[in-house]
């Protein structure tokens, strides 16, 4: 049998079986050596700087998440998650990492990107229709 891990947790301190998430921008990132994801969040991407992505080709990052677009909320402008959002996946891609996506009515222009790169990856975030999960399954 398998052991069951959270591949996705926000809590400051997760135990063994839980990867904790970073939120460029806003939340540090770990210094203790254990393994995270990290990503620009919709919500962050005015802030946060992309060229900090950079930092995660030497850290034990396992995913590069949570990232995509939110069109529910307006923390930032419409257009800055897309521009955030297509570089984060470009550079999933160079380093072999995994996604974890966020996409909140926003399903159209997340899928338009995902089906452009094809990454690996999952949703965490998801307010689509079932009819259009079966799309991402790429
Ligand atoms: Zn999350």
């Amino acid at each position: 049998m398998y052991p069951l891990i959270d591949i996705h947790t926000h809590r400051k301190e997760p135990d063994a079986a839980a990867l904790r998430s970073i939120r460029l921008g806003t939340d540090a990132v770990p210094s203790d050596g254990s393994l995270f994801s990290a990503g620009i969040h919709p919500w962050d991407s005015e802030k946060a700087d992309p060229q900090g992505l950079r930092q995660l080709e030497t850290l034990p990052c396992a995913a590069i998440g949570e990232i995509g677009l939110d069109s529910h909320y307006d923390f930032s402008p419409r257009e800055t998650p897309q521009k955030v959002f297509e570089p984060q996946i470009q550079l999933a891609l160079e380093l072999d990492m995994p996604l974890i996506v966020h996409d909140r009515e926003a399903h159209a222009d997340t899928m338009s990107l995902l089906k452009k790169y094809r990454p690996k990856g999952i949703f965490h975030c998801y307010s689509g229709s079932a009819e259009m999960a079966k799309d991402g399954l790429l």
